[in-house]
């Protein structure tokens, strides 16, 4: 997969939650935390295809500071 279709990927997938959330009756803080875990998983669909979440760049080259997801930990 390239960044394109992983970005692609992620945007749906925010529709998605954001029309899920909408419907839902949830309260402020439980969204959060709905919001929250839906972005480790796609920080780990992105580090599953070898990019950073946070910068799209390959991990390989990735710079942040505090990358998201390191590859090491997407093997484990
Ligand atoms: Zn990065």
């Amino acid at each position: 997969m390239k960044i394109f279709d992983l970005l692609r990927a992620y945007h749906e997938s925010r529709e998605n939650i954001r029309l899920l959330l909408d419907l839902s009756d949830m309260g402020d803080y439980e969204k959060m935390g709905f919001i929250d875990a839906w972005q480790e998983e796609m920080a780990d669909f992105f580090a599953r295809h070898d990019y950073c979440f946070a910068c799209n760049r390959r991990l390989g080259r990735c710079q942040c500071e505090e990358p998201i997801r390191t590859s090491a930990r997407t093997i484990a």
